[in-house]
């Protein structure tokens, strides 16, 4: 038994793309002892940014469920109980819908050591990718992030259609129809612009652009698919025209440096 305890760090991850890391996710990857990632945690490249460190995919794919959230609790709780330092990468920040709060608390209950690194969050990253600002002066003082995982209450969509400003929906794409359907009955514009952004920061970003009132047939037209990340609002008019390639124009903009 080691006498000494270790700790757990959780690293918000970005987006996707590794630029998308902070220099302190960067660094607590590089001490790491053990590293527990999600599918969508930047992983690709775990193996140069964290030399040393045993890693372990945690990740959960939609209907099928390979380690709950009480197991990853427990072994990042145990390897740092025996003296290393742990890090549990995950993808955008920790506590959006993350369930950070909860690897927290249950790290709090062991008396293990933990800190937070927040991250680049899909929430902005992602609209950003497709040239969407989520605010925009004159346009948009306010953003809403919500969880599409469960059903939309009826009072959650009325509210939703009368707050304003731009809506932003994460894990949103199964009850898409409902959350379009509900915001109509409620009085949103049918005509207010809608995009879906799929695989935001990878050779795979697409976006699909339509109305509320059309956006569902785009979506099945195109096929669409998770992750992707659904912004409503009138800032969807400012996308650029067409994908770039966000990962690509990431490592142009770093580049464009110097003399
Ligand atoms: N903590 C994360 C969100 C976790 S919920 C964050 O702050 O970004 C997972 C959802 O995030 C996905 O279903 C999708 O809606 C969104 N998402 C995360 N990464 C994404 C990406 N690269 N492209 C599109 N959507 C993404």
């Amino acid at each position: 038994m080691n006498a000494r305890t270790g700790t757990v760090t959780l690293v918000g991850g970005g987006p996707g793309d590794p630029e998308l890391l902070t220099v302190a996710a960067v660094r607590a990857l590089a001490k790491a002892d053990v590293v527990l990632f999600d599918r969508l945690a930047p992983h690709e490249t775990l193996a140069e940014l964290a030399p040393r460190a045993r890693l372990i995919d945690v990740g959960k794919r939609p209907g099928h469920h390979p380690i709950p959230q009480d197991e990853i609790e427990r072994i990042l709780v145990a390897h740092a109980l025996e003296g290393a330092e742990v890090v549990r990468l995950k993808g955008g920040d920790p506590f959006v819908f993350g369930r950070g709060g909860e690897e927290v608390e249950a790290c709090r209950r062991a008396g293990v050591p933990v800190r937070v690194i927040p991250g680049v969050t899909s929430a902005i990253s992602v609209p950003a990718a497709a040239g969407i600002p989520v605010t925009h002066r004159n346009t948009s003082r306010m953003f809403t992030v919500v969880s599409g995982h469960a059903p939309l209450s009826p009072a959650e969509l009325e509210h939703l259609a009368g707050l304003g400003g731009t809506i932003v929906i994460l894990m949103g794409i199964t009850n898409l129809p409902s959350i379009t359907a509900g915001l109509a009955r409620f009085g949103m514009d049918p005509g207010m612009p809608v995009a879906v952004i799929e695989q935001g920061y990878s050779s795979r970003q697409r976006s699909t652009f339509g109305s509320l009132s059309t956006i569902l047939t785009e979506s099945v037209r195109a096929g669409v698919g998770s992750p992707a990340v659904v912004v409503i609002g009138e800032v969807v008019r400012l996308a650029r025209g067409g994908d770039a390639d966000a990962a690509a124009a990431l490592s142009d903009a770093a580049t464009v440096t110097g003399p």
